[in-house]
């Protein structure tokens, strides 16, 4: 997608003025205290950048889905005292992302201090793109900043209509997302390899072609690799495998072909019985799954396999993991998958993980963000991005 014609954070005239800033503060909270606050700390240099230009910001975010509906269990009141800590300045927190509740909370502030508005999501005209609760919302601020990467794939009023009305540029988390993601795509270092991992081959067919066009190496794992498996005449056993979607997969392989894109699928499975943890392990000695097992984890062979290709590679993208890891027994490859990447991150090639469950691997497996290249904060809009998508919250901005 075009991204001349969207103004920069630092293109905009805001010395001094009231700027509201659409956010993903999205964050999980436990006993009303928020319990990682990697999103906020996220957009560090957007909020120093404005306090040093001396403006009143206007933050604006949703949290969870209410579905329109005001629940206090929704509620925005509790990351007020968080941003309040991390930013060092005093934090005024509005009942209401719009009316009086707003209007007198910014009232209140002075330049160089932050208003909270309450969960944007509490409004159903919020998701519905309401072009008139976009008005009510343009009220509260003079200039625009998009710093929510994680909502530019949703048309909604603060990330949509909302663009419409005030002057406006993107923060720089998105700037940073964008050229991350997008130099990544136009101008990889060589060899590019893409990991694909995760549940479905129906969520990730339009990635899988879209990276095939790009890619020197296409890695593919999880539970979509079965469909693959199948299409090249393994047997699957009880995996999760899509039987409409074999014809999909054998023409992703076909394009592969065609193209010159080397395919890397597993070559042995950790199996078990059931979607379990407590029932038995066992691990194939080829990629075929036997008769009443499911493939939960790529096999240590086909570790092996990935981490050697993969510290060949200059540039690896990964979304999506390679096993059902959220249980222990099957946790070992999407970790090695991760631990290769921070092995080439050493050695100097860019790797950057598309967001989602990929970074709960990364925590689980108690490694830093800072061991890649870059971690998208948006799951669903980097896969948006990296497929070609235009997303809504970039393109209102592009005058
Ligand atoms: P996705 O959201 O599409 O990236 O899928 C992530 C989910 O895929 C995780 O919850 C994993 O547990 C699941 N997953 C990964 N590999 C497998 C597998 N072999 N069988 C079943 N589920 C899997």
């Amino acid at each position: 997608m075009e991204l001349k014609n969207i103004k920069k954070i630092q293109d905009l005239d805001l010395k001094n003025k009231t700027v509201l800033v659409r956010v993903d503060y999205n964050v999980p909270l436990e006993n009303g205290v928020v319990s990682n606050n990697k999103r906020i700390t996220a957009t560090e240099k957007t909020i120093k950048y404005l306090l040093d230009n001396n403006c009143k910001i206007v933050l604006m975010a949703h949290l969870g889905r209410p579905k329109g509906k005001v629940n206090p269990e929704f509620s925005l009141k509790p990351v007020a005292p968080e941003v309040e800590k991390i930013f060092g300045v005093k934090v005024h927190f509005a009942s209401d992302c719009i009316g009086k509740p707003a209007q007198d909370a910014i009232k209140a502030a002075k330049n160089k201090e932050i208003v909270l508005l309450e969960n944007l999501r509490f409004h159903p005209e919020e998701e519905a793109n309401d072009a008139n609760f976009a008005k009510e919302l343009a009220k509260n601020g003079e200039v625009f900043v998009q710093e929510a990467f994680g909502t530019v794939h949703r048309a909604h009023a603060s990330t949509s209509a909302i663009a419409k009305l005030l002057p406006g540029g993107i923060g720089f988390l998105v700037q940073k997302e964008v050229e991350f993601l997008g130099d990544a795509l136009a101008n990889p270092k060589r060899p590019f390899a893409a990991v694909i991992g995760g549940a479905k081959v129906s969520d990730k067919i339009m990635v899988l072609n879209t990276l095939i066009d790009k890619v020197n190496v296409l890695v593919i794992g999880g539970g979509m690799a079965y469909t693959f498996l199948k299409a090249q005449g393994f047997t699957t056993g009880k995996s999760l495998m899509e039987a409409d979607k074999i014809e999909e997969a054998k023409a992703v392989l076909a394009k592969a072909k065609s193209k010159g894109v080397e395919i890397l699928l597993p070559v042995d499975n950790v199996c078990s019985t059931e979607f379990s943890n407590d029932t038995p392990v066992m691990t194939t000695k080829d990629a075929n799954v036997p008769d009443g097992q499911m493939g939960l984890d790529i096999g240590p062979k086909t570790i092996e396999l990935f981490d050697k290709k993969l510290l060949e590679c200059k540039t690896i993208f990964w979304n999506g993991p390679v096993g059902a890891f959220e249980m222990s027994n099957f946790e070992k490859g999407s970790f090695a998958i991760a631990k290769t990447m921070a092995a080439a991150t050493k050695k100097g090639a860019v790797t950057i993980i598309g967001g989602g469950d990929s970074l709960n691997v990364l925590k689980k497996a108690k490694m830093k963000t800072s061991e890649m290249s870059h971690c998208s904060t948006g799951g669903g809009a980097s896969m948006e991005f990296v497929e070609g998508q235009e997303l809504p919250g970039l393109v209102a901005l592009a005058k």
